[in-house]
Formats: C-alpha cells, sequence, structure tokens
C-alpha cells in the first residue's frame, strides 16, 4: 500500500502536442482518502482554452484527411498502452478518486475498451447512394466528422468517462479539447501522454486542466470553432450548458443523473439479486451514475433481500482504495459526504428504518459507511434523489405493476435493472421500464460494444456501441443525376 503518487507522469497543460503551465497558477488535486494534497495541477483559463482550440482547429484539415486505418492503428495502441500502464493508471484513479484497487482496475479495462472498439469503428465509416423515389435523381450521403468537440467529463471514472468520448471522436476524425473535473486530472493527462506515444499528431487531442470549469466552458462554448460538446456529470450542469450550447446551436451529447430503480420480482433467485444488488450499488461505492438507488422488492421476498444485502455490505472492509483488501473507499469530497448524510437524515424523517449504518465516520479522508434503509416510503428524499453513495433505499412492492409505477415515476431515465426467474416477465417489464438501459438478472450493463445513455433528462445521446461514433460524425448529402 502506497499514498505516493507514482513517479512521472504528467501534471501540465497539453496544447498543441507540447506540456505547458498557464498564467492562472495551480490548484491541488486531493487523495479523498486522507483530504491531504497529491500534488498541483495548472488552473487553466479561458486564456488556455482559446489556445488549445486554435490547435484543435489548426489539426483539424489534417487529422480529418487522415487515412482511417491510420487513425485506427493509433486507437489501437492506445489501447495497448494502457494494458501496459494498467497497474500505474490503476494507482492513479485510486488516489485521486478514492475507488478500490479492484474497481480501479475493472476500469482501466472497460477505459481502454473503447479505443479497441473505436480503433474497429474508425474504418468502417460509411455514406450510402440510394435512388430517389421517381428513377431519375440519386442521393449520395457521406459521413463527416463533427469538427472541433469540446469534452467535459466528471471525477468518478476518471479513465472511462474521457475515453468513451475521446476514441469516438479521434475515430470519427475530429479533434477534442477535454476538460476533466478538477477532482480527477492526473488520469486525463496521463491518457494523453499514452495517444502522444501512441503517434497522435500534435493539436488532435487538448487537455485542460482548470478549477475554473464555469468560465473556461463558457470561453469554449462562445467560440464559433466548437461544433460540439459531449458532457457527462450533473443533470443541473448539463442543463446550464445546454442553454449555453443553444446560442451558437452546438450539437450536444449528454449524458447526466440517474435515479435508478433495481425491481426484485416475486420470483427472483433472492442470493443472485443480492449479488446484483452489490455491484449495482457499491461498485465505486455507489458513486456511479448507474448506481441503483431505489431496490423496489416484492413483499415475499423483501425482509429476505434486506437480511442477505445487510449482511453483504456489511462485511465490506472500509479503507483507503490503496490497500487492496479494501472493499469500500472514501466518497470523494467532504460535501460529498455532507450531501449523503443529509439524504440519509431526512429519510429517517419519513418512516424508514436503519438496517445498516446510518452516520458518517469520522475523519481522516471522506467516507461514510455501507448503509442499508428497510421501509423506505416511495416519495422519500433516498428514493427520489440521485444518492450517489453507498445507501441502498429498500422499498417494499406489491406487484410486477406497481413496481414499473414507481420505476417510472421519476424525471430521470437511465438504467434498471431486473431479477426475475421468468426472462419472458422480466422483458415484459423491461419493455416497460422509460430507461435506456435494462439489466435482467445482471447488477452491470456497462460495456464498450454497446449503446450507453439515458432518456428523459438523464440524457441525449449513446456513447459507445455502432451508436457512439454518429454523435461525431454529421451526414452530408450530394444531389446527383447520371
Ligand atoms: P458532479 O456533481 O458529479 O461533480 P458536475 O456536473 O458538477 O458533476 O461536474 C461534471 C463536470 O462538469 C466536471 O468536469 C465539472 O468541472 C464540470 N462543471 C461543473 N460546473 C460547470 C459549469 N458551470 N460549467 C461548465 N462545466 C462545469
Amino acid at each position: 500500500m502506497t499514498d505516493a503518487l507514482p513517479p512521472g507522469g504528467p501534471r501540465q497543460l497539453f496544447i498543441d502536442g507540447a506540456w505547458r503551465d498557464s498564467d492562472g497558477g495551480t490548484f491541488d488535486v486531493l487523495n479523498p482518502a486522507t483530504g491531504q494534497a497529491l500534488c498541483a495541477v495548472p488552473a487553466g483559463t479561458p486564456d488556455d482554452m482559446r489556445s488549445a482550440i486554435d490547435a484543435a482547429s489548426q489539426a483539424l484539415a489534417g487529422w480529418r484527411a487522415t487515412a482511417p486505418r491510420v487513425r485506427s492503428e493509433i486507437l489501437r495502441a492506445t489501447w495497448q498502452k494502457m494494458q501496459d500502464n494498467r497497474q500505474r493508471l490503476a494507482q492513479l484513479m485510486t488516489l485521486e478518486m478514492g475507488k478500490t484497487l479492484a474497481d480501479a482496475d475493472a476500469e482501466v479495462t472497460y477505459a481502454s475498451e473503447f479505443f479497441r472498439w473505436f480503433a474497429e469503428e474508425a474504418v468502417r465509416i460509411t455514406g450510402e447512394l440510394r435512388t430517389a423515389p421517381g428513377g431519375n435523381n440519386r442521393i449520395l450521403t457521406l459521413r463527416r466528422p463533427v469538427g472541433v468537440c469540446l469534452l467535459i467529463t466528471p471525477w468518478n471514472f476518471p479513465a472511462a468517462m474521457a475515453t468513451r468520448k475521446i476514441a469516438p471522436a479521434l475515430a470519427a476524425g475530429c479533434t477534442v479539447i477535454v476538460k476533466p473535473a478538477e477532482e480527477t486530472p492526473l488520469t486525463t493527462l496521463a491518457i494523453a501522454e499514452l495517444l502522444q506515444e501512441a503517434g497522435l499528431p500534435a493539436g488532435v487531442l487538448n487537455v485542460i486542466t482548470t478549477d475554473r470549469a464555469r468560465e473556461v466552458v463558457e470561453a469554449a462554448l462562445a467560440d464559433p470553432r466548437v461544433r460540439k460538446l459531449s458532457f457527462t456529470g450533473s443533470t443541473q450542469v448539463g442543463r446550464a450548458l445546454l442553454k449555453q450550447a443553444a446560442e451558437r446551436v452546438v450539437a450536444t451529447s449528454m449524458e447526466l443523473g440517474g435515479n435508478d430503480p433495481f425491481l426484485v420480482l416475486a420470483d427472483a433467485d433472492v442470493d443472485a439479486a443480492v449479488d446484483g444488488a452489490m455491484t449495482a450499488k457499491m461498485r465505486n461505492g455507489g458513486q456511479a451514475c448507474t448506481a441503483a438507488n431505489r431496490f423496489l422488492v416484492h413483499r415475499d421476498v423483501a425482509d429476505e433481500f434486506a437480511a442477505k444485502l445487510r449482511t453483504k455490505m456489511g462485511g465490506l472492509r472500509v479503507g483507503p482504495g490503496s490497500d487492496p483488501s479494501t472493499q469500500l473507499g472514501p466518497m470523494i469530497s467532504a460535501k460529498a459526504v455532507g450531501g449523503i448524510a443529509d439524504i440519509v437524515e431526512r429519510t429517517l424523517a419519513t418512516g424508514a428504518r436503519v438496517a445498516l449504518g446510518g452516520r458518517p465516520a469520522d475523519g481522516p479522508g471522506f467516507f461514510y459507511p455501507a448503509t442499508v434503509l428497510t421501509d423506505v416510503p416511495r416519495d422519500s428524499p433516498a428514493a427520489t434523489e440521485e444518492i450517489f453513495g453507498p445507501v441502498a433505499p429498500i422499498i417494499p412492492v406489491v406487484s410486477d405493476e406497481e413496481a414499473v409505477a414507481i420505476a417510472n415515476a421519476t424525471e430521470y431515465g437511465l438504467v434498471a435493472y431486473v431479477y426475475s426467474r421468468d426472462l419472458g416477465r422480466a422483458l415484459a417489464v423491461a419493455e416497460r421500464l422509460e430507461v435506456g438501459m435494462v439489466g435482467i438478472n445482471r447488477g452491470l450493463v456497462s460495456d464498450a460494444a454497446a449503446p450507453f445513455g439515458g432518456v428523459k433528462q438523464s440524457g441525449i445521446g449513446r456513447e459507445g456501441g455502432f451508436e457512439g461514433i454518429d454523435e461525431y460524425l454529421e451526414t452530408k448529402y450530394v444531389a446527383a443525376i447520371w
């Protein structure tokens, strides 16, 4: 176990293929397990952002014209480099974000797969030749890269949220500026260095670290050269960015919040459901937009499910993520712990009961214990607000219909989980859930080859899968006759 950063590794802005400091000074990156600073990185300014846009726009013509095979091979080489640097990347994520080494290692796999998948997609961008219904005219469609893209990522998956945007954008022939979350800039910088080593030309990818997100992003969206915004983060910030993007009619992809239901039907295999719940709830300490936020459990199995979940969650070893035996690491910040504690307190005031945990741990570090709440009213804060922590509220239900009705009674619609021994029944429920993704008898849906995304206020667009590259392409129609 070590709390020291791996040696080397970039700690500067990456603009036009060069590592630079900023006139804006620096800010500290904290280790959430100790609350101590790990290192400082540049506090990028609007001027730095404009330099990055200069670089990305100058590089665009060359990159867009680069043979798809060449783009593909750079992405594939970056996948390989992520494998070769697996341990260092995992350690970096654990230190700056707090997740366990096991979660960090799994994220290196998931994140790197976007490079391999989109290396394969880069060479399969197709247009069409159609005949107009009248028979004389031809309709030719070409797929063109959308242009300079601004990619804004959150702290909870520092590698995967970046690669899920970078890989399809570069595959499509776009150039990009990445603005990582202020909490976790180091992993993004490390990935930028790997792309550079893999042969990515200068200016194609730029990274601006900053603790002044609003100012710096406003400057980018005010610049007519930025043609695309892809954002992953809170619905609140996403909404504000959509308004800014509207000013210049910038194309947007949005991966926003969730209030994800986990349905345990009356005929479910309860042990399997508990195992799935551990993944859906406890991966990343519950700090995921895909984290199960509400457990809608048929009353016939609710007590058994609650007791078994309590035993498993209560058995998790809590500690710094950098200790290989740790199963539940710290939350990202003191503010995050305060927010979780507030939701739990307000939920208890509505009549819910604590089966496990329920009170924040003392410092140092930002810890909240595994918590199970039972008999949670469906309109209580834990059932209606995104918890983003290791708290499992259990809501007993009497039928599949009631479970679906409660599941859909939210402005969010990201992912739902359904447990049942009857696949037909589970599929019927899945069809009626207003979400972008459903896990049936699985507590994890993420896959680089699958379309990830939400409906309603959980987002716009899809990342990964065949769909992911579409977000970075636009269609040009050429009318022809011959
Ligand atoms: P979270 O609540 O998970 O931290 P946020 O939506 O606050 O999610 O942050 C996600 C990303 O959005 C981060 O990169 C953050 O720096 C950025 N961000 C936060 N506020 C703004 C803002 N007002 N304008 C632009 N970007 C922002």
